[in-house]
């Protein structure tokens, strides 16, 4: 497919509005049983088509949630499995209507730091948190999100107990008044309400939403990805923050398995930060003083539609996930304590990590913000400033760079950057010249699906169709 001259979101807008939606069946709580089943990577396809949402693989088997025709399937198939026991959520954790009133009472105990803003149209909140609250400023942006399957209620209890430290420590901790003050902390604590509140993984149209997203959606090959990506409104209202916020690191939280886990989810072939997303990972990992096993996506199991993938093909944003805890929900107060103890200090290293690599605002003529694209060439994948300030954040361990930057109606540029060491920032601030061309060019890629067997290497990149001309092809997949 040839450079597409129009702009990527219309496209997306297209196939969203092309793809027939079709009606779902609620599955409640009780049809779905949490299953191990000793099967092999090669058999995580069948598995998907028997109606499983895929939790996680290992060498044995794979841990997966099925409905009770699924698990007849696996039996007439002879597959050998067992059930998980399943634990209804114990009763200290908060129930939805506690935790609304949990996340929005931040704005008022911690007013000075904290905004509770609603996103979208259900009942997700995010809280902002910095010196500023109200102003956009020339700061990097780091995401956590939790609870996107509603029975990890520990992710929920995790990103409670971040905001409440921040809050409780600021302007007494040291650590914790520099992160707050240097960063824009946002944290999605309850993406999947009406999940959290029945108790269950999947939100209220039966939609398990981390299949949900759009970029490299599969929902012919994903069990319950919903009937177009970005259908449902959790989806759109998190993919629009995401949009509005460009954070340069995010980690969303699950549980059901202990360790960490990065893009490329959905394809075999490494993505161009694959170095980056290790280290990130590693040393999010070690920071917990538990967490020992950090894998790429694909090499656990393969998986579309998911946030982090979205987060980093929209946005640029280096988002990974962290499974918390074997246990989707442990039972005793004292083990959640311990678990998101060990993870706090892990969170506010993550948020410093973003302190490393290149930064600048990027300015036109008259000094007004402009929200461009940036791309380091060494690693071919676009990231984004910020359309209020024009401030941009890009992760990058030590090395020399060629950070290209482009927007619609301005002149791209070249500049080479040099980190000198790990740990290091640089600061580059750029003007842009206006290019004087009509045209727009595609800037964004939100849904998009790919086009070869996902076993294959030569993966070409959505993001290849954005900017102006260059000679590289690029395919938005099937359709
Ligand atoms: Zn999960």
């Amino acid at each position: 497919m040839n450079k597409h001259l129009v702009s990527l979101v219309a496209i997306s807008t297209l196939l969203l509005m092309a793809a027939a939606h079709t009606g779902h069946a609620q599955p409640t709580e009780a049809e779905f049983y949490d299953v191990y089943i000793y099967a092999a990577r090669e058999d995580i396809k069948v598995l998907k088509m028997l109606g499983m949402s895929i939790e996680g693989a290992g060498p044995y088997g794979v841990r997966a949630y099925a409905s009770a025709e699924a698990i007849a399937e696996l039996e007439r198939l002879g597959y050998v499995y067992y059930v998980l026991p399943k634990l209804k959520r114990p009763a200290f954790y908060p129930t939805l209507a506690e935790a609304l009133d949990i996340i929005q009472s931040y704005q008022t105990t911690y007013g000075d730091i904290m905004r509770v803003t609603q996103i979208g149209t259900s009942a997700i909140y995010a809280v902002k948190i910095s010196d500023n609250p109200d102003i956009e400023e020339n700061e990097p942006e780091v995401l956590f999100e939790c609870n996107i399957h509603g029975d990890e209620g520990i992710t929920l209890l995790n990103c409670l107990n971040f905001i409440e430290y921040l809050g409780d420590n600021y302007g007494s901790d040291d650590t914790v008044t520099a992160l707050v003050d240097g960063h824009e902390i946002l944290v999605v604590p309850l993406l999947n309400p009406s999940g959290y509140a029945s108790d269950t993984r999947y939100n209220g149209h039966g939609v398990d939403l981390n299949r949900n997203f759009g970029f490299w959606w599969d929902g012919w090959i994903e069990y319950a990805a919903g009937p177009s990506p970005l259908s449902e409104p959790e989806s759109q209202a998190m993919t629009m923050f995401v949009l509005q916020n460009n954070p340069a690191l995010a980690m969303a939280y699950h549980s059901g398995a202990e360790c960490v886990d990065y893009p490329f989810d959905s394809h075999y072939q490494r993505s161009p930060d694959e170095s980056n997303f290790n280290f990130l990972g590693n040393a999010y990992a070690s920071a917990t003083g538990y967490i020992t096993w950090i894998i790429n996506g694909w090499d656990w199991y393969s998986v579309h539609g998911i946030t982090t993938e979205q987060y980093y093909g929209s946005c640029g944003t280096l988002a990974e996930v962290t499974e918390i805890s074997w246990s989707k929900q442990p039972s005793s107060e004292d083990s959640v304590n311990s678990y998101i103890s060990a993870n706090l200090p892990a969170m506010i290293d993550w948020v410093a990590k973003s302190d490393w690599g290149v930064h600048g605002t990027i300015i036109d003529h008259s000094g007004n913000p402009v929200e461009a694209m940036i791309v380091i060439q060494e690693l071919d994948w676009p990231a984004y400033s910020d359309p209020i300030v024009g401030d941009y954040h890009r992760f990058l361990l030590a090395g020399n760079y060629n950070l290209w930057v482009w927007a619609n109606g301005y002149q791209p540029q070249t500049i080479p950057i040099t980190i000198s060491k790990d740990g290091k920032a640089t600061y580059q601030d750029i003007m842009l010249e206006p290019s004087g061309e009509g045209r727009t060019y595609a800037f964004r890629v939100i849904v998009a699906y790919q086009p070869l067997p996902y076993e294959q290497t030569g993966l070409s990149y959505p993001t290849w169709a954005l900017g102006p001309p260059d000679g590289k092809s690029a395919s938005l997949g099937k359709a």
